[in-house]
């Protein structure tokens, strides 16, 4: 079959790689019919992670399913499913607790938890940017969709169940954010855009994303947010006038350690002393952008620690609170669906190109330099 492989920094290409096969009997073979490049694969395509080379990437997979173990029993060939880009056993402390982001028996390594497709430092699976995706647990993992999912267009809303929407939507639990509250959110790629997305959907009366690129601003705007333009005005200064100097009831931050100021430099505070200083007293903060413990290739010496100058002071002073990670996505993924199903949700907004798997290479080089109109990529491996 045909993958999207790792050679280095910068340098990715379809390759014929051998077919993925059943290891266990839990397992089952989904054939990729839509996969999503995601923001957080930029990371590993720039070499700032240990991502090994001759692997695949690839975590926000939908397909059909073309073999199954013996041992699942749910699942079905032929079945449309879409995968959380987590893989979790079901049976851990952790995913016994809904916390299937932190599996503890699918990551290999003692010291961490949690496993992806495709992913640097989430265990040893394949990535979906591929014909063929093998899914461990199959019946845990899989979620199975209508009919409607064999429309290719149709499709193109329900990937974003793998990652972004649910991601974006525990951005805004994790901030609490409820009817009529006022949103502040940091960030307007396509987790920004599905965080503020959630809190309109969850009755936000005013919801701002902040962010410099016109293209990402628009799109914000499409949806009912109001877009900031952080290289036009300071954020911060925004939103306390827009809230008689109070600042907003909640925050997302959904921009990650590769965060940069106006002046273009990276700083990995510059989102997270923000949304201290434009949220108000008592309010609570999501941070679902991707921050590491090291990043050797970092700029600065506190950076390549993994360590922020973070104001903790003021963020204690006003007692607000902070809920951070990866998004436990079979938490939401149901709920989300069905949104979808009943027409009341349609994240596919976000995409700028659909695009087949030999055009990845070309659509990793133009999402890494945030060129103009390139917000969210969808490749199509199989029909
Ligand atoms: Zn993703
Ligand atoms: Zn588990």
């Amino acid at each position: 079959m045909k993958a999207v492989i790792y050679n280095g920094p910068r340098d990715v290409s379809v390759e014929n790689v051998p077919d993925p096969k059943i290891e266990k009997p839990t397992d089952v073979i989904v054939k990729i019919t839509t996969t999503n490049i995601c923001g957080s694969d930029l990371h590993m395509y720039e070499g700032r992670t240990d991502f090994e080379t001759g692997r695949s990437f690839g975590h926000e997979n939908l397909g059909e399913v073309v073999e199954v173990g013996e041992g699942v029993d749910k699942v079905k060939k032929g079945d449309m499913v879409v995968m959380p880009f987590n893989i979790a056993c079901g049976f851990c402390k952790n995913c016994e607790r809904g916390l299937t982001n932190y599996c503890l028996t699918m990551q290999p390594e003692k010291e961490f938890a949690g496993a992806a497709y495709g992913f640097a430092d989430m265990g040893p699976y394949q990535g979906g940017q591929a014909e063929l995706l093998r899914v461990p647990y199959a019946d845990f993992n899989c979620l199975r969709l209508g009919e409607d999912a064999r429309d290719s267009k149709k499709q193109n809303d329900y990937v974003m169940l793998a990652d972004i929407f649910p991601t974006g939507y525990h951005a805004t639990e994790l901030a609490n954010v409820k009817l009529g509250d006022q949103t502040v959110i940091y960030g307007a790629g396509p987790v920004g855009l599905m965080a503020a997305y959630s809190a309109i959907l969850k009755g936000a009366s005013r919801v701002w994303v902040v962010d410099r690129q016109a293209d990402r601003l628009k799109l914000a705007e499409s949806i009912g947010a109001i877009p900031v333009d952080d290289s036009k005005v300071d954020p911060v200064e925004f939103i306390k006038s827009e809230t008689l100097g109070l600042g907003a009831d909640n925050g997302c931050e959904c921009v990650g350690y590769q965060a940069h100021d106006p002046t273009g430099k990276e700083n990995m505070n510059v989102t997270l002393n923000q949304l201290v200083q434009s949220v108000r007293f008592t309010g609570a903060i999501g941070v679902v952008g991707v921050f590491v413990p090291e990043d050797p290739n970092a700029e600065d010496e506190l950076s390549k620690q993994g360590k922020a100058a973070f104001d903790f002071g003021m963020f204690w002073f006003k007692g607000q609170t902070m809920g951070s990670g990866q998004c436990p996505v079979k938490k939401y993924n149901r709920q989300l669906r069905d949104l979808i199903v009943a027409g009341k949700a349609k994240p596919s907004f976000v995409i700028s190109h659909e695009l087949s798997l030999e055009q990845a290479p070309e659509a990793y080089d133009h999402f890494d330099k945030r060129d103009a109109g390139w917000t969210k990529v969808v490749l199509k491996p199989s029909k």
